[in-house]
């Protein structure tokens, strides 16, 4: 007889709130436990629009400006129609900013009518009392808001005097008008320092939960090669969120990684449960899996951070009607998005590759999150944002540099390459003297154009 099974998926913030995961049932057949897949798209992250109000040096999507083709209200209540169909459980609403779409508060209202929880993610400038009344009336019940550092750590990250202050008023609109509050963080050279005061910051803000994760080398963020972290950075990052996250559990705070903030150090357990006790661990990118992403002109890929140019898997709105789609087909056939249902470490595509190839834990893991690893080499499978990998290389008296070696493009989702090189553990390690200049531009990004 089939059971009931938890399996650990890719921890999205809203999953992770909800306290829930995937049920997967287990029927077992000749002596043999087997899982029996149910692949859909259960947790999707929406990208209304491109439009924001803040020009963050970090965004992977290079939001500013709305996309040139982006669906109209009546096409995103549509897509609505189709994720319901699709047994979606959970939508996060993200931007650009998302509540400048038109359509916004009408899109809340439309999923959260069929029973899909809706959350959002935001920058919060722009959300007033007024907003987030209108928000938790249209039914949303929880939404996170990006807080990056102490005040002048975050203004400089946000690129925006005042982001700061706004983003905490945010969270205490949102919380005024019964929405759950919680917050995610980006960390990067630039705010490793503040994560323990800005933990304190969050609490006395009264949010209920926190996702860390790591600030990668996408979009903008791949122009500024100095700020993101260097491998051997998570030797002392991984273990603080760790011990912030012990601290946050006596505050009734729950703290949980991102899906590329990990893996297998002696902190794993700690970091990926969502109980004291627990001993959940990182199994794989879910990509394709039950996480999908939708682009605000209605380009579907596996999650929304993977890059646009190699894993888009068809478009919902084409304006010309030769390849537009419906959701369902793109779920079902489109190969960019089903890689890693049957993705094995051998693959010859998205196998594990260097170092990753030869890790006790590929099998399990491979390779950690697929974006990540991507936007170094420009292909999954050996990522070198990984605590063991840079536990073992300590071990060895040495340690990985990235190195940039071409940049990006400067289209949303895109990524620079970047070149690994073995240093001496101890080797000098100079950063720029002035806190801005790991902000600073090492290219000039070329004029928005579609796709990357
Ligand atoms: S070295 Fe690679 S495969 Fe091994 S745990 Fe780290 S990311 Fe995963
Ligand atoms: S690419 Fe990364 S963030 Fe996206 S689903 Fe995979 S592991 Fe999660």
């Amino acid at each position: 007889m089939p059971y009931p099974r938890w399996s650990t998926a890719c921890t999205s913030q809203s999953e992770m709130t909800n306290r829930r995961r995937i049920e997967l049932p287990i029927v077992e057949a000749n002596g043999h436990h087997r899982v029996v897949h149910d692949y859909r798209p259960a947790y999707v992250v929406w990208e209304l629009t491109l439009r924001c109000d803040q020009p963050c040096t970090h965004c992977g999507s290079r939001a500013g400006d709305a996309r040139p083709s982006e669906l109209s209200t009546a096409e995103a209540l549509r897509v609505v129609a189709e994720l319901a169909e699709m047994r979606a459980r959970e939508v996060v609403l993200i931007g650009g900013e998302a509540y400048l779409h038109p359509g916004f508060l009408e899109v809340i209202a439309a999923l959260s009518a069929r029973g899909v929880s809706v959350i959002t993610t935001t920058g919060g400038r722009g959300i007033d009392a007024t907003l987030a009344r209108a928000m938790a009336k249209a039914g949303l019940r929880r939404a996170s808001v990006s807080i990056d550092g102490l005040e002048a750590t975050h203004d400089l990250m946000r690129a925006a005097r005042g982001s700061f202050a706004s983003a905490s008023a945010a969270i205490r609109h949102l919380a005024d008008a019964g929405i759950v509050a919680m917050a995610n963080t980006n960390v990067n050279r630039l705010n490793e320092q503040d994560l323990e005061p800005l933990y304190e910051h969050l609490a006395r803000l009264g949010i209920k939960s926190w996702q860390v994760q790591l600030t990668t080398p996408l979009g903008r963020a791949a122009d500024r090669p100095d700020m993101v972290l260097q491998p051997w950075d998570l030797l002392s990052i991984v273990p603080r969120v760790a011990a912030l996250k012990e601290r946050a559990r006596k505050d009734g705070i729950l703290v949980m990684p991102g899906n590329n903030l990990g893996y297998f150090g002696p902190e794993e357990a700690t970091l990926r449960s969502l109980r004291e006790g627990d001993a959940e661990h990182w199994v794989g990118c879910q990509a394709g899996k039950y996480v999908m992403g939708i682009e605000s002109d209605g380009a579907v890929k596996g999650c929304p951070s993977l890059q646009t140019a190699s894993y888009v898997g068809g478009t919902l709105k084409d304006p010309s009607r030769t390849t537009q789609k419906t959701l369902k087909e793109i779920w079902e056939t489109a190969p960019e998005l089903a890689f890693t249902r049957e993705r094995t470490k051998d693959d010859p595509k998205t196998g594990l590759w260097g170092y990753c190839a030869s890790c006790d834990f590929g099998e399990v893991c491979l390779g950690g999150c697929t974006f990540t690893a991507h936007a170094f080499f420009g292909r999954p499978g050996n990522n070198p944002y990984c605590h063991y990998r840079a536990r073992v290389m300590k071990e060895r008296g040495v340690r990985e540099r990235i190195v940039l070696r071409e940049s990006a493009p400067g289209t949303p989702f895109d990524h620079a390459q970047f070149d690994l090189v073995e240093e001496p553990f101890d080797a000098p390690d100079e950063r720029p003297a002035r806190r801005i200049d790991l902000v600073r531009l090492r290219r000039k990004p070329r004029p928005f154009a579609k796709g990357g």
